[in-house]
């Protein structure tokens, strides 16, 4: 079974950003991804210092020849067990092959459970969208829904009267519109239609044409805002018996500063561990794993040639 020092198991911006800071330090490392991010619907990537803009698959591209250009070694495979522990090395088995390594680092980001709305994941990512951040200024004036459904749906109401001056908020599920809430959006002078969603009409690309409201009436936008539950792709982390953080908006690894999971000798980084990192932060936390995995190792070298020096 091939060894290596570190495996990184999913390759978006925090596990590849992970492999570009191992494969710098001479750490072998292998890479094993699905290429499934969690912005592939989206065809820019924005806030991103220097590529702004970018496409995402490209951005990735880059990433992975630059963890290739260190050594990394990268595999399109699925992760489907994860066993061992920090004293006897951990072994991950994908369909086809077994390989083992004295380190973990989890990159496997998050699934977005949405809300069973018909044509909601059709327009997902392109004109159902979740963050000001990422897609705010794309419709910056336009007429914008945001699907009230629960603790976010104020706070996107907020962000996105910012940006345009046709906001919306439809109280699709009105147990969780709490008083001080609506008394934000009628601050904000954001009119509250009393309906649930029935439809969202979306064309064959993804762009919504219109709403569809439970009572029959028909409402004109050109972007639906929704929040969705975001829970952590971390059965990995459950295999070696790793618990969850429940968070009001979905379940999270609780990590250190430097990335250390509950579990000796695994990494977690990117929107594993922290729901609200974008690709920055993602990227910024896996570079940061990938030190301490790196420091971590180093110091143990050392602890064991002392043992040896002295035996
Ligand atoms: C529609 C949309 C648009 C967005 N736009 C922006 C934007 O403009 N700017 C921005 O900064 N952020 C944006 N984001 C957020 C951005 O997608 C995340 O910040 C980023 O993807 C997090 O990176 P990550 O490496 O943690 O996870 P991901 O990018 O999701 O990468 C995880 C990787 O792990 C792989 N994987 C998972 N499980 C396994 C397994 N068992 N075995 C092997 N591989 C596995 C997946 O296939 C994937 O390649 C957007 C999000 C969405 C949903």
């Amino acid at each position: 079974m091939e060894n290596f020092d570190a495996i990184i198991i999913g390759g978006g911006s925090a596990g590849l950003a992970a492999a570009v800071a191992l494969g710098r330090s001479r750490r072998s490392v292998l890479v094993i991804d699905t290429n499934r991010p969690r912005n592939v619907r989206a065809s820019h990537a924005h806030n991103i210092l220097g590529q702004e803009g970018i496409n995402p698959q490209h951005l990735l591209e880059r990433g992975r020849n630059e963890a290739e250009h260190y050594g990394a070694r990268i595999i399109v495979e699925q992760a489907e067990k994860l066993s061992g522990s920090v004293k006897d090395g951990f072994t991950v088995e994908t369909g086809n092959s077994k390989y083992s390594a004295s380190r973990i680092v989890l990159a496997t980001g998050l699934v977005d459970n949405l809300a069973e709305i018909p044509g909601l994941a059709e327009a997902w990512g392109i004109s159902a969208i979740h963050c000001a951040y990422c897609h705010g200024w794309e419709v910056r004036d336009q007429a914008i829904a945001i699907l009230g459904i629960g603790p976010m749906s104020t706070h996107q109401a907020l962000l996105f009267a910012q940006l345009s001056g046709r906001v919306i908020f439809i109280n699709h599920q009105p147990g969780s519109l709490a008083a001080e809430n609506r008394a934000t959006l009628e601050k904000l002078e954001v009119p509250i239609v009393e309906s649930r969603v029935a439809n969202l009409r979306v064309d064959g690309g993804g762009q919504l044409e219109g709403i569809e409201l439970g009572n029959g009436e028909q409402l004109e936008a050109q972007a639906v805002v929704v929040a969705s539950r975001m829970n952590a792709n971390a059965g990995l982390y459950q295999q070696l018996g790793g618990t969850l953080q429940e968070h009001p908006l979905g379940t999270f690894i609780q990590v250190s500063d430097m990335g250390a999971t509950g579990i000796p000798g695994v990494y977690a980084a990117g929107n594993v561990a922290n729901l609200g990192a974008m690709v920055m932060a993602a990227a910024a936390s896996g570079t940061v794993a990938g030190a301490a995995l790196n420091a971590e190792l180093a110091l143990e070298n050392i602890s064991s040639q002392s043992h040896t020096t002295h035996a």
